[in-house]
């Protein structure tokens, strides 16, 4: 029996329900906001997401589904969905146009982890990502916009900010902190003391508990941000809180790629294991010059369709469409056609045995089908049909013409 890769499974019944809805509201909610459908390659060029996502991060070095194509090409699976975006927001010559661009995409994403609870090797992410747009209001809007997508699904969510500041108040708020763990060196933990070769930004979310405690003094980024990034980070916070967005700044919120500035969030449920952001995004202002284009403004977000999943509970699922059986060889036929002209605007399931009364109303129950619709002997003669209203319980014959009719 040949069963599904470790860290991958099937979307099914109850599960797929939930990932169409999620998906569907999502969507929904985001082209309200502008954003319209990309849909970019699973399979991409590894140098892509070495450039991006960064050489010296575990998801290139350790967790990348990579291998050499028949080609010769050095190819990986997506292990994110923001590189293919802004590749093809490149590839495309879009950043010459001097427009504004917002597309939402969402599709299966792949990385070589250990499996735990709330982490596959295959999982999918919903995103948005808009492209041109500096205004702070923006990034405003972008929030607004994912906090709409959890209320409408009723997941509840905390949500942090922070600013990164930008390539004038960044570097110089790096060395002091440098500067400031030099001198707590021997208190961090190793990857911390690597990281402040490496990555010192990095540092500032590690969830060792010795490395929280020995940081709590650290100079903070929203403390060293020039006059831009101050008043941007002002006017966010000031537009959260006008429009009722609950919020709180968490200092050590750092996304530890260097085109990342200003802006960063995160939503993150307090319903989950250790896995407990749902959403994470920001303002990426220098990716697109990073990945060999012009200089473009961008922000975007994504959510963690399989941890909402895990939140997500659908709405009662009310009985649907309609059951059609017969009771002898001779009604299959009649079934058949009538069905055909249903499914025009309804949901129609036929079953093709001949079966009793009972049978059919059990099987149109396990359908959950609204109606169970029935011709037998006395149908077939009067050609008309027999139904059953399986919510409202009420039985009724109609003639076979007045059932596609009235619909
Ligand atoms: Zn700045
Ligand atoms: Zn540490």
């Amino acid at each position: 029996m040949i069963k599904p890769l470790r860290g991958m499974r099937d979307l099914a019944f109850e599960d797929a329900k939930k990932f169409e809805y999620f998906i569907d509201t999502a969507t929904n909610i985001a082209k309200k906001y502008g954003y319209e459908y990309l849909e970019t390659p699973i399979l991409e060029e590894s140098a892509l997401f070495k450039r991006s996502v960064g050489e010296s991060s575990d998801i290139v070095n350790k967790e990348m589904y990579q291998f050499i194509d028949k080609g010769g090409n050095d190819v990986c699976l997506r292990p994110e969905g923001t590189a293919g975006v802004v590749r093809f927001f490149i590839s495309n010559k879009l950043d010459r146009q001097d427009g504004k661009y917002k597309f939402l995409y969402y599709g299966p994403m792949f990385r070589y982890e250990r499996p735990q609870k709330g982490r596959f090797r295959e999982f999918h992410q919903f995103g948005c990502e808009s492209f041109g747009e500096e205004s702070v209001y923006e990034d405003y809007t972008i929030i607004e916009l994912i906090s709409k997508i959890f209320d409408e699904l009723n997941i509840a969510y905390s949500l942090e900010i922070n600013s990164l500041g930008c390539s004038e108040c960044m570097p110089k708020y790096k060395e002091k902190l440098v500067e400031f763990l030099e001198d707590i060196k021997d208190e961090l933990c190793e990857d911390c003391q690597r990281r402040i070769k490496t990555n010192p930004i990095r540092v500032l979310d590690c969830k060792n508990q010795n490395c929280k405690t020995a940081l709590s003094n650290a100079p903070k980024i929203t403390d060293n941000l020039c006059s831009s990034c101050h008043s941007d980070f002002e006017k966010l916070k000031e537009l959260l809180e006008n429009s009722g967005i609950e919020f709180s700044v968490n200092k050590n919120l750092v996304r530890g790629l260097d085109y990342y500035n200003k802006s960063a969030f995160e939503f993150i449920s307090s319903n989950l294991g250790a896995q407990n952001a749902i959403a994470g995004g920001g303002r990426y202002d220098k990716l697109v010059e990073f990945l060999g284009g012009k200089p473009t403004a961008a922000v975007g977000f994504a959510i963690g369709v399989e941890r909402v999943l895990e939140l997500l509970e659908l709405p009662e699922q009310k009985r649907e469409g309609y059951y059609f059986g017969a009771m002898s060889k001779e009604g299959v036929d009649k079934v058949v056609k009538v069905a055909k002209d249903i499914r025009k605007d309804n949901r129609a399931f036929v079953e093709f045995e001949p079966k009793k009364l009972k049978a059919h109303l059990k099987s149109a129950d396990r359908q959950n089908s609204r109606y169970c619709c029935i011709v037998g002997e006395d149908e077939l003669k009067n050609d008309t049909i027999w139904v059953k209203d399986l919510e409202e319980k009420r039985e009724f014959i109609v003639s076979s013409d007045e059932f596609v009719k009235n619909i």
